[in-house]
């Protein structure tokens, strides 16, 4: 829809301008640092940093219900730069200008409605946003939109020339790195660091598809993490990782998007989400915040954390009574929930903080972690995917922490769940295969469920048609019909009356 055709009040405000004050502001001793520079810890301290609008009340002086129409609106507004995550630029990233924007096709992702037949085995309806369906296949891409905008932002106005830009990956963070940095064209070259055989194939692909330096190391995440903390440190480096409070920023979109897509009433609502290095999390819990502050939502939905029993450091936390509980960081096991294996979450003090902020706001117990067992988490990716919904394995650990959410009564059926499959399925496809083949036994202690299993049939013929096509016609025409006569007998197939 053309600007002119928007209602009268709400055309001004469709193209955002740079506004707000962005600050950082460390978690550990409350010091605020101006945003016009690239950092990663506190100067003062080196503590964890969040990013904060100091104007933000600025949002509160309009109603609710003009933010609502807004972000309504500007679904049908073509304007690129608004079309992703920057849909909610006045809550997301305010002092970013529209021109700095980096836009490759991210957010608004769809939200599925589980079918009637999961729900019912399931115990509850559930629907899942399906994440994956971002331009490099996961969530990272909405933090990512917004660190790359903000670098590119950063450059342009001091003339930074080229940077360098490193993260440490579970496979996804990489693969979003690698691809925004590239759309730069050479003003940005990207360097990430994986865990050597803890990404799948297809994970490694894409940073090397987008042109990234790649480095595997031995170890998993959590040591990898350690290396590039150092590095960001020591040398003029632009840090990737949700470390980067830019990130979080971006991944405050997921909220937005769900509040939307629910017509703003969250209160019915449960928000189940997997935790590794507890980013995404943190910025769900942020976006949501400020929804209501803004008085854009009156309810806030229940959120439950997600994690596997093999890297649990945050289940562990929480499973303490409430004034004694103490973190420690966890040796992560293997885990099929690949992309959340992680021991020692960077944005554990910053879940803490908000978590708790988060409940004090709501008025009640609200923000809940459970843990899923391996067995649990493949099961109910690939029900999921018999009852027509591909998901990842992040998402099949949703789907097993609904089911326990359940069983603790923690959520009731009569809220619906919305669970996030962080990223896409063809992702983790090598995690099916093992399996359907019985491979995952030994590392992951997952034995195969029978009914669950699949696999190729081959037909016994002989004489099957070669490339080079010197097969005769008739030979081809016995290939046809005896191909079609074993198949309709596999199958059981009627004929049809002559
Ligand atoms: C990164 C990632 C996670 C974990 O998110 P955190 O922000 O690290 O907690 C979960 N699922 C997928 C697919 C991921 O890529
Ligand atoms: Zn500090």
């Amino acid at each position: 829809m053309k600007p002119e055709q928007f209602p009268e009040d709400l055309r001004p405000h469709l193209t955002p301008r740079p506004e707000g004050e962005m600050v950082y502001d460390c978690l550990a001793c409350g010091a605020k640092h101006p945003s016009d520079q690239l950092l990663y810890t506190c100067p003062g301290c080196g503590g964890l940093l969040l990013l904060r609008d100091l104007q933000f009340d600025r949002l509160r002086r309009r109603p609710g219900d003009f933010w609502r129409r807004l972000f309504d609106h500007r679904l049908m507004l073509n304007e690129r730069a608004t079309s992703g995550v920057f849909a909610f630029h006045e809550f997301l990233a305010p002092s970013i200008p529209v021109e700095d924007i980096v836009y490759l096709g991210e957010g608004r992702t769809p939200v599925v409605p589980a079918p009637p037949e999961l729900a019912r085995e399931v115990g509850a309806a559930f629907c899942f946003k399906l994440d994956g369906q971002n331009p490099s296949a996961s969530f990272k891409d909405r933090g990512m939109a917004v660190a790359l905008s903000f670098l590119k932002h950063l450059a342009r106005v001091k003339s930074l020339g080229t940077v360098m830009a490193v993260c440490a990956s579970t496979g996804d963070t990489s693969a979003a790195a690698a691809l925004y940095a590239a759309s730069l064209g050479g003003a940005v070259k990207s360097a990430v660091l994986l865990p050597k055989g803890r990404v799948t194939p297809q994970q490694l692909s894409q940073p090397l598809g987008a042109g990234a330096t790649v480095f595997e190391l031995p170890g998993v995440f959590d040591d990898c993490m350690k290396v590039v903390e150092l590095l960001s440190e020591k040398y003029q480096v632009a840090l990737l990782n949700s470390k980067n409070p830019w990130r979080v920023l971006g991944q405050e979109s997921y909220a937005y998007e769900v509040a939307q897509q629910f017509d703003w009433e969250l209160g019915d609502l449960a928000l189940i989400v997997p935790v590794g290095n507890a980013g995404n999390v943190t910025a769900i819990l942020s976006g949501l915040l400020k929804l209501v502050a803004a008085g854009a939502v009156d309810r806030l939905p229940k959120i439950v954390a997600v994690q596997s029993e093999r890297a649990n450091p945050v289940y562990r936390y929480y499973r303490q009574p409430l004034g004694a509980r103490s973190y420690a960081p966890v040796i992560v096991r293997p885990s099929v929930a690949q992309a959340a294996m992680i021991g020692d979450p960077v944005s554990f003090p910053r879940l803490a903080l908000l978590a708790a902020e988060y409940e004090k706001t709501a008025g009640g117990p609200s923000f809940f972690v459970v843990e899923a067992s391996e067995q649990a988490i493949m099961d109910c990716m690939l029900l999921a995917n018999r009852r027509g919904l591909t998901i990842c394995t992040q998402g099949g650990e949703c789907l097993a922490g609904l089911k326990a959410a359940l069983a603790q009564d923690l959520i009731t059926p009569s809220e619906t769940a919305v669970l996030d499959s962080t990223a896409h399925a063809l992702k983790f496809v090598d995690f099916q295969n093992a399996y359907f083949d019985g491979r995952l036994k030994d590392e992951y202690g997952v034995s195969t469920r029978p009914e669950l299993a699949n696999r190729p049939r081959e037909l016994s013929l002989r004489g099957a048609p070669e490339p080079s096509g010197t097969m005769s016609k008739a030979d081809r025409e016995l290939f046809v019909k005896t191909a079609a006569a074993e198949i309709a007998a596999a199958l059981d197939l009627t004929p049809k009356s002559a």
